[in-house]
């Protein structure tokens, strides 16, 4: 079977512009392994609703020519990056910009999801459902995410444990104080040598909907409901990038990022986030037309 012969019926101009990359990079677009996909979107990048519709647009194709189409398991997909050019979890933690309002507000909220991320190896869903009654500190000042334990190294900088304190405090004074308490809090604070995870807790008791709220640029909390899965990776995007956190104060026992720019491993990973986000986009439909449907219904009677 030829390329021409098994193209769809009715191309759209996203299948033709993947059959035509695939014919000159000669790679077989019908039926695609998930490889040739995920090499195409890093090779043509677009923004992120055109994404979405190419990778419908090669879906529907090999629907539409009864081809199975080979791509990742996406509940799989943990979206901390690695390799040349991203941050580790040490680093990434330890160079995080603490002081300064509202910098140092987002700083925190981000520290704790690279925790949930890059420590607990959660995925974007994962990160999403943590409650507040999933993280505790026991007598002994030892911290816990749904009973796994958080370490806690030498050094307080690179310190996960601290960083799950650190926003648990902010929740707690925003809860018990308000946002102008936070923000003395966050404004005035001065960098220690000290753990503040083996401060005594108190955050248990407050209310909070979600751990991940969104964060305008005024450092108001929209903590109805969780970051989107995009807002996810894009916020550890931002915080891994190497080049936007130069400046490392103590570089004298990095064991370093792997030097080989893993291309094939995070192409793969930006193919599978676009999945997650198809999902989601998928979701966010049918809850619409489920209001739609309900609004008709009750116009009806
Ligand atoms: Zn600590």
């Amino acid at each position: 079977m030829t390329a021409t012969a098994a193209r769809p019926r009715h191309a759209s101009a996203e299948w033709s512009l993947f059959d035509d990359w695939c014919m000159a990079a000669d790679l077989q677009p019908l039926p695609a392994a998930a490889e040739t996909v995920a090499e195409f979107f890093r090779e043509v990048p677009a923004a992120g609703t055109t994404r979405i519709r190419r990778l419908q647009a090669i879906r529907r194709a090999h629907r539409e020519a009864g081809l199975p189409l080979a791509l990742p398991a996406h509940e799989q997909a943990i979206p901390w990056r690695s390799g040349k050019g991203w941050l580790e979890l040490d680093d990434t933690l330890r160079r995080a910009p603490l002081k300064g309002w509202p910098n140092g507000l987002a700083a925190r909220r981000d520290m704790f999801l690279v925790v949930l991320i890059g420590e607990c190896g959660y995925s974007r869903e994962d990160a999403r459902t943590v409650k507040l009654g999933d993280v505790r500190q026991d007598r002994t000042g030892a911290w816990y995410i749904r009973d796994r334990r958080i370490p806690c190294t030498p050094e307080a900088g690179p310190c996960p444990s601290c960083a799950v304190a650190r926003w648990m405090k902010v929740l707690e004074i925003w809860d018990s104080w308000g946002r102008y308490s936070v923000r003395e809090h966050v404004a005035g604070y001065r960098p220690v040598d000290d753990h503040e995870c083996l401060d005594p807790v108190g955050h248990e008791g407050i209310m909070a909907h979600t751990l991940l709220p969104g964060i305008d640029r005024h450092g108001w909390l929209a903590d109805w409901e969780p970051m989107s899965a995009r807002s996810i990776s894009a916020v550890l995007a931002y915080r891994q990038d190497e080049a936007r956190w130069p400046h490392d104060p103590q570089p004298a026992f990095r064991t370093g990022p792997a030097e080989r720019p893993d291309f094939q491993r995070t192409s793969m990973q930006d193919l599978t986030e676009l999945l997650d986000d198809l999902d989601d986009k998928a979701a966010e439909a049918l809850r619409r037309s489920e209001a739609a449907m309900k609004a008709a219904l009750s116009t009806s009677f």
